[in-house]
């Protein structure tokens, strides 16, 4: 097996320029490789990736490694030498692993790890692996909310929260492994581990009309598979695990909590990451003080930061520590001065805030509670610090949009803009739009999907109106890319059979001609509207909601009602039981 020195030493050198990783020395323990689908700079910014890492080389009988997709330079350099995909930490080839684990955050991702698979020389079909190859699994947001489009390539994958999940998988394998048992049985074992789906213990029938009709479990797997949370966030590490400077935004992430009570109907993490969860303010405090050594800006992560009850306290310590800090976005409703000012205190420049649709009646749709007022006291709070630049999130194509809805977006955009304006003639407004994907397990998974003629007829009428507005800026994701997302995240397995047939044609460009290739229609996955009785690809997990839940919060968005947040003692969806 040739393995190329140059390539060698790049990941070397890149390993020398980190601090926090682990090395274990060889034997004794059984080897992991931690694979995220995309390049270090992307993998290395995500959170998640870190935790797992940490929580498996903290154990004492698995030493895990990371791999991530090759540089475009790198990847030819792969090809051409003929070198296998290499670790991080000791430049091992991926099939030397017992068993790869793919953190999946999103859609366009699948794609890069069947490249993966094959430049580390694993066969990509599960069905074609034996006794020799190792197991791969696949866990995050995409495997556990639809992992059917993945399945004839992952042999196992974690449904919810990974820290509790890796670590009964670890001793069940162990204990299977110690067994002599063979990969069949090692799968039928772990199937039995809550949160481990394997896919082909299942079967997928599918009537004439080609509509799935059964999900059969074979032999004793479970009907369902609960997906797994952490009761107790502060059980486990709470930041950036490997310190290095080659991140997105260069800065040392804190997770502040997760999942979110703020049931937007259109949320994939306010549905599947329930209930809200937050660090306490100690164990917060700890990791700020764990990050002075790196001198770096802090990130904090969460799914609504505002929303943490101690967020003031944070933000001020975070400050008194000589340290500066920033978040993605946050909540119109629930920002304080406090967290405004230490931001701005801390450099930055722009705030985001996420209204998702211009008018009352698609704010209502969506559920998301964020009225204009709560938009303007942003502002004002954000001008008051001296951040003049502001961007929005927004949605076209949700449910019950119209024409009118969309002119809404154009006149809110006009007003916040005014506003601005009044106070900074230099101020500035971003519109960031994207067209809506339906996603599973959220109350919307019923829906299709707006056409393309009507996303962009929208996007068109949208900017017109806001063409001779000086100092607002559009940025919109081309249908085409949210249609290829769109396909992934709600697709059966057959989805699985283009995915493959796309990596052999050229990978995401050639995807939409290998599902016709298939004799798989786009149409029929993404503009078709589910009925209340039809079987879902992803009926197989339990997301802890109820269906019979997530289909009344469907009507309610239909008769403009709107619901309020998680609140203690509440009892209506079925994750707090
Ligand atoms: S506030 Fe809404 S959009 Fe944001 S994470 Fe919570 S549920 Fe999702
Ligand atoms: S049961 Fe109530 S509090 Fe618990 S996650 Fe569901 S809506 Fe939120």
């Amino acid at each position: 097996m040739a393995l190329n020195w140059k390539l060698k030493e790049a990941l070397a050198a890149r390993l020398a320029r980190e601090k926090g990783y682990y090395l274990h020395s060889a034997g004794g323990r059984t080897r992991f490789a931690l694979a995220y689908p995309n390049s270090y700079f992307v993998g290395m910014s995500n959170l998640g990736f870190h935790i797992i890492y940490d929580v498996l080389n903290r154990r004492t009988d698995t030493a895990c490694e990371r791999f991530f997709l090759p540089e475009r330079r790198e990847f030819e350099e792969y090809v051409r030498t003929r070198t296998p995909l290499l670790s991080m930490e000791t430049q091992t080839p991926l099939s030397e692993f017992a068993v790869v684990g793919f953190a999946v955050s999103f859609e366009m991702d699948y794609f890069h790890l069947l490249d993966m698979l094959e430049a580390g020389r694993v066969p990509l079909l599960a069905a074609e692996r034996d006794e020799r190859t190792p197991l791969v699994i696949a866990g995050g947001p995409c495997a556990t909310f639809n992992p059917e489009p993945l399945s004839p390539f992952v042999d196992a994958f974690i449904i919810g929260e990974g820290e509790e999940t890796v670590g009964r998988f670890m001793d069940a394998y162990h204990a299977a492994k110690d067994d002599g048992a063979s990969r069949a049985e090692i799968l039928r074992l772990l199937s039995r581990v809550p949160g481990v789906y394997v896919p082909s213990l299942y079967e997928h029938i599918y009537n004439d009309s080609g509509e799935l009709d059964v999900i059969r479990p074979i032999g004793d797997a479970p009907a369902q598979v609960e997906r797994q949370w952490v009761k107790n966030l502060d059980d486990y590490p709470a930041h950036t695990v490997v310190v290095t400077d080659e991140t997105e935004f260069d800065m040392y992430l804190i997770e502040t909590a997760r999942g979110c009570g703020r049931h937007c109907r259109f949320c994939m993490a306010g549905y599947c990451f329930r209930k809200p969860r937050n660090r306490s303010l100690s164990v917060l405090k700890d990791a700020v003080k764990a990050a002075k050594v790196y001198e770096k800006r802090i990130g904090l992560m969460g799914a609504a930061i505002s929303d943490h009850p101690e967020i003031d306290a944070l933000s001020e310590y975070i400050l008194a520590e000589n340290m500066t800090m920033s978040v993605a976005s946050f909540r119109a409703d629930s920002v304080t001065e406090t967290l405004v000012r230490s931001l701005a205190e801390s450099g930055m420049k722009t705030i985001t805030l996420a209204p998702e649709a211009g008018s009352v009646k698609m704010r209502a749709v969506v559920n998301k509670g964020i009225e204009e007022e709560h938009l303007f006291r942003a502002m004002d709070l954000g001008m008051a610090a001296g951040i003049r630049h502001y961007r929005l999130y927004i949605m076209i194509g949700l449910p019950q949009e119209t024409e009118e809805d969309v002119d809404a977006i154009a006149a809110l955009t006009g007003r916040l803009k005014d506003y601005l304006e009044r106070n900074d003639s230099r101020s500035t407004l971003k519109l960031s739009v994207n067209p809506f994907i339906p996603k599973p397990f959220t109350p919307f998974q019923w829906t299709a999907m707006a056409d393309k003629k009507y996303i962009e007829a929208a996007l068109k009428r949208l900017k017109k109106s806001l063409l001779s507005r000086k100092g607002v800026e559009l940025i919109a994701e081309p249908p085409k890319s949210a249609y290829i997302q769109a396909v992934l995240a709600r697709g059966d397995r057959r989805v699985g059979r283009a995915l493959y047939r796309a990596h052999t044609m050229g990978g995401a460009k050639a995807f939409r001609q290998a599902m016709k290739a298939e004799g798989l229609e786009e149409a029929y996955y993404i503009f078709r509207a589910y009925g209340a009785q039809d079987v879902l690809p992803w009926d197989v997990l339990d997301m802890g909601v109820k269906k019979e839940y997530l289909y009344e919060e469907w009507k309610r968005a239909e008769r403009l009602e709107t619901t309020i947040p998680c609140f203690d003692g509440c009892r209506r969806c079925g994750v707090c039981d």
